[in-house]
């Protein structure tokens, strides 16, 4: 399922919310407050249920988009489907030679299977895309390049 960003300024800065609340205000699963909870966004204490302070919320948000912002991840390739870096599925990468230094890399999406591009120099690929299988493959043969009869 595609995952929208949320956007920070629909957070009223100066209101608590619950999980439920907060889910609903910027439009996302209450499974994401809980991930985002994860990656540093903090409750304004350890009561039960967890209640989150607007400005609080606000700048964890407007952090975590600013940071999507940076190119993709090693090992990942940014899917537009999902429209986030993506690991490929089983880490299989196809790369094709686009010029003797830079080619195109494929691979499917590992979460919705979509096809996924990222152009890539060739030298960088093992930085790039660490501990990844990576097909070499030709780019197709002109017509005319037939192999001829013998
Ligand atoms: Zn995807």
């Amino acid at each position: 399922m595609a995952t929208r960003r949320a956007n920070p300024q629909r957070v009223k800065l100066h209101r608590s919310y619950c999980v439920p609340e907060l889910a609903a205000c910027v439009g996302v699963h209450k499974g994401t407050i809980r991930n985002w909870q994860r990656d540093g966004l903090e409750p304004i204490d350890a009561s039960r249920p967890a209640m989150f302070q607007g400005a609080i919320v606000r700048a964890f948000l407007a952090k975590r988009n600013a940071s999507r912002k940076s190119p993709c991840p090693a090992g990942m390739i940014y899917c537009f489907a999902c429209r986030e870096p993506r690991p490929p599925a089983l880490g299989m990468l196809d790369y094709l030679a686009v010029t003797t230094t830079s080619g195109d890399l494929r691979a499917l999406c590992g979460d919705c299977g979509g096809i996924m591009h990222r152009r890539i120099r060739r030298a960088d690929l093992a930085i790039k895309m660490p501990g990844l299988t990576v097909q070499f493959r030709q780019a197709p043969p002109r017509i005319s390049g037939r192999p001829s009869p013998s």
